[in-house]
């Protein structure tokens, strides 16, 4: 790499953070109570720096902070050196040297994209080639829950002008079509994406499926009913009933979405920067559109960072239609200025350089790789 070049990472940090969430988040497969998540810096040689999140949810992923701090400076070695402007190349080489903790991927890859765009003066969505400016509406997560909080919960969602709720089901079926019932019964304008986090077996998935039919509940989508590896579950679903199935858990790298399409299994397709970082989510998104697949875009347990990059995805691909962008609106703290914002459920677009944010405080205990 030429020394001239201004494009060239010359630092890499990571530390890690708590991120407290305002209700336990209880899905399927378990719970948390603090992402305990770890923030990256990457600095380029003409100073520009950029911000990206690792977001490892242990009983989702089966990464942790501690796993993704110890494959940290490994992956991170991998970039110094190197041009942020071949981030293809870079993406393909920290997805073979970090291919067990894909959180950290992501995270590094957010964080030179971020320095990049500072670096050029362009916003993030600039770099995809900005398909879809505009502010789009985010769903909202109710966990699973004792039914009369979750109605309580809904209800306030609803007042603060949210309509499509993402309900995580997956955990006893006939509870699970209580809640959707008692919420849609509360707030009658919603609409409901369940998601059963792998939770049902293929008769659970089938029952939890046909009450939502039979009361005419308007689901627009059943993500995840079953097991990952459950490929014909997937298209057993698909096949009798008539709400759209998603794959989740099911999509963790480009060659799940191949098998997925090829085998006529999903209707949608959800995308999330963790599972795979984000070059491959790009890539995964552009399989999808030709295959005539629909996209939803989610998250981990995550701040603004993270969201922001896959935010920038909505915004600069297009093509999505479901967004599930509203895990900082979970938390209970906030650690980033600027950026993008809410007002109630729509995101909004930003202007400045990268994901135009800044930390609020710095951190006291840093890894650096420089
Ligand atoms: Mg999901």
């Amino acid at each position: 790499m030429s020394v001239r070049n201004p494009f060239c990472i010359t630092k890499v940090e990571a530390w890690p953070i708590a991120l407290p969430l305002l209700a336990p988040f209880v899905v399927a497969t378990g719970q948390m109570d603090v992402a305990r998540n770890i923030f990256v810096r990457v600095t380029l040689r003409n100073g520009a720096y950029g911000y990206g999140e690792m977001a490892p949810f242990p009983d989702i992923s089966g990464e942790d902070q501690e796993g993704s701090l110890q494959a940290f400076p490994i992956a991170a070695k991998e970039c110094l050196g190197q041009s942020a402007t071949q981030f293809r190349k870079l993406s393909q080489r920290l997805g073979e040297v970090a291919s067990l903790a894909p959180a950290v991927r992501c995270g590094i890859e957010t964080a030179l994209l971020d320095a990049l765009c500072r670096g050029m003066g362009i916003p993030l969505w600039g770099l995809w080639g900005g398909a879809d400016v505009r502010q789009r509406k985010t769903d909202v997560t109710l966990p699973i829950g004792p039914l009369d909080q979750i109605v309580e919960t809904a209800r306030a969602w609803h007042a603060r002008g949210f309509r499509i709720f993402k309900m995580k089901v997956g955990h006893e079926v006939d509870e699970d079509i209580r809640r959707v019932e008692a919420v849609y019964a509360a707030c009658p304008q919603a609409t409901f994406v369940l998601d059963a986090n792998q939770g049902f077996s293929l008769d659970q998935a089938r029952e939890c499926m046909g009450a939502m039919e039979q009361w005419h509940l308007p689901v627009l989508l059943f993500e995840q009913p079953v097991a990952r590896e459950n490929l014909e579950g997937f298209v057993a679903l698909r096949r009798r009933g008539t709400i759209p199935i998603a794959a989740d858990e099911s999509v963790r790298s480009l060659e799940d979405a191949r098998r997925l399409i090829e085998r006529r299994a999903v209707d949608v397709l959800n995308l999330k920067i963790t599972k795979c970082g984000v070059v491959e989510s790009m890539d995964i998104a552009g399989l999808a559109r030709a295959s005539g697949i629909r996209l939803m875009i989610g998250g981990m347990v995550e701040s603004r960072v993270a969201m922001g990059c896959s935010w920038s995805l909505v915004l600069g691909l297009g093509g999505f239609e479901f967004l599930d962008l509203d895990m900082p609106l979970l938390l209970s703290v906030d650690p980033i200025q600027g950026g993008y914002g809410y007002e109630g459920p729509a995101l909004q677009p930003w202007e400045e350089c990268g994901l135009g944010m800044e930390m609020r405080e710095e951190p006291s205990s840093v890894i650096v790789v420089e």
